[in-house]
């Protein structure tokens, strides 16, 4: 089975139905959205539709919770926190209502999938360094967990007792072997390279793919100019950062 792992759409349509297109041209088996599909951008409701319309495996997001209400917005920065007020003046209720019943962590193929940390998922951790990929590694007993939230694709693998860090853009589990896999972000990536980013899972082989895919950076980042929105989120957006 072919499963594509998205996260972090952040309200960019133009990037999610780029990634789209490319699942299409996969003939991915399953779909899996690790959330924040809102928040930055400035088509939250097409992005909650488009995803609703695709799949029913969606968890929920950071930016999807604090929109909603259920997760408080203290730690946002005020950009984040700008685009959070913002999008709750847009999204409709029928939408806003569907957020509320996102679960925080899910289980398909044999793969456990979360936004933040498998950890704690409801404390929104950030997983980069090695030691925190250990901590998370220990704390579930799937042979794979796919997160998002740090916008930063990267393998993190379990060998041989040690727990080592790996380039995309891809990786094959050995017999015995385990990872935590960050899919990086479909629609804000911040790892300098502008190109959408997601996750190509497949389970029979225990492979895994990350991949980048171009899109209309100018048109997003003109949508966005166009209103409220803190233009940072627009300008952030060609350098991938
Ligand atoms: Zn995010």
């Amino acid at each position: 089975m072919k499963i594509a792992i998205i996260s972090d759409i952040h309200s960019n349509l133009e990037a999610l139905e780029a990634c789209f297109a490319e699942i299409d041209r996969e003939r991915a088996d399953d779909i899996v959205c690790l959330g924040d599909m809102i928040g930055y951008g400035a088509d939250p409701n097409p992005c909650v539709e488009r995803i609703r319309g695709r799949t029913p495996h969606v968890v929920a997001g950071n930016h999807d919770f604090a929109v909603i209400g259920h997760t408080p917005t203290e730690y946002f920065n005020l950009d984040a926190l700008t685009a959070v007020i913002w999008t709750r003046g847009e999204l409709s209720p029928e939408n806003r209502g569907y957020l509320a019943t996102l679960p925080l962590v899910l289980e398909l193929g044999g793969a456990l999938f979360v936004h933040a940390s498998p950890s704690r998922p409801a404390d929104w951790n950030y997983v980069r360094t090695l030691r925190e990929a250990k901590h998370e590694l220990a704390a579930f007993n799937q042979r794979l967990c796919f997160i998002g939230h740090s916008h930063f694709p990267e393998f993190f693998i379990e060998r041989a007792g040690e727990v080592v860090r790996e380039a995309p853009p891809e990786m094959t589990l050995r017999p015995g072997e385990r990872a935590l896999v960050n899919v990086g972000s479909v629609g804000q990536p911040r790892d300098g390279n502008p190109r959408a980013s997601f996750a190509l899972y497949d389970t029979d082989a225990g492979r895994v793919e990350i991949r980048r895919v171009a899109y209309n950076v100018e048109r997003v980042r003109d949508r966005i100019l166009d209103t409220d929105l803190p233009a940072s989120a627009a300008r952030r957006l060609a350098w991938g950062l």
